[in-house]
């Protein structure tokens, strides 16, 4: 890596660490000095650009748009499920970053799910991200949900809700068969603690999360926040893997 670039790298990791704890005024403030002290580069080939995107021409013409999809939760319930690419590269090594702490790599996600995605014209009130169990982001930091949670609440001008709760540290899903993973979620979410129902009676809450495979914690999510009788429940992802 050229010396300049591992400076940039070092202010992106310092950045993303003092993101998590900053209200909205003052992330817009760093977030504008930060593009006036790091100069832009592409996610994946680190490739100097113009503009801050996440990707340069060449790497997101790799990024292979997909349209939406439903998700059978209940026999009466399907939810709708927006993803901003197949998992491969180059979104594949964004959200691998995520276990190197890598936080800046989830608020590009964010950024290329507004960019790829019909999300910005689909229904919301609340975004709910897909919470981690406590130990796992006690570990981690963050939450890489939480935080393409909040990039896309800033575009959208809506509220991030993190009224969901892991109550039970369920292995990866990527180490379990197809047939366990469902097994595997089940009962895996409850309502966090103090949630007003009467908040998101009647509203529109989009669920978000880093990839979706077969769907299962999606679908468990749902099922949770369906007992606030909201008036719709969809989904965004930055990838799905088949
Ligand atoms: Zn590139």
């Amino acid at each position: 890596m050229p010396q300049r670039l591992s400076m940039v790298v070092r202010f992106q990791r310092l950045y993303a660490v003092m993101r998590v704890h900053m209200e909205q005024g003052w992330r817009a403030f760093f977030t504008t000095l930060f593009d006036l002290i790091a100069p832009p580069a592409c996610a994946y080939c680190q490739r100097y650009l113009e503009k801050r995107i996440v990707f340069c021409d060449e790497c997101m013409s790799r990024v292979q748009p997909i349209v939406s999809f439903m998700v059978p939760c209940t026999s009466t319930f399907s939810m709708t499920v927006f993803a901003a690419a197949s998992y491969q590269e180059p979104i594949r090594s964004l959200i691998v970053a995520k276990r190197w702490s890598n936080s800046v790599a989830s608020v590009q996600l964010g950024q290329l799910i507004w960019e790829k995605t019909y999300f910005k014209y689909a229904s919301v009130d609340y975004l709910v991200p897909i919470p981690l169990h406590w130990s796992r982001q006690a570990w981690r930091g963050y939450n890489q949900a939480q935080e393409m949670a909040q990039v896309l609440a800033d575009k959208r001008g809506c509220s991030v809700a993190p009224i969901l709760k892991r109550v039970r540290r369920t292995p990866f899903q990527s180490s379990l068969s197809a047939a366990k993973r469902g097994e595997n979620l089940k009962n895996a979410f409850t309502l966090a603690a103090g949630v007003d129902p009467v908040l998101f009676s009647g509203k529109h809450i989009v669920l978000v999360d880093d990839l979706m495979t077969t769907g299962a914690t999606l679908r468990e999510a749902a099922k949770v926040l369906r007992a606030l009788n909201p008036a719709s429940i969809t989904a965004v992802v930055a990838a799905r893997a088949r």
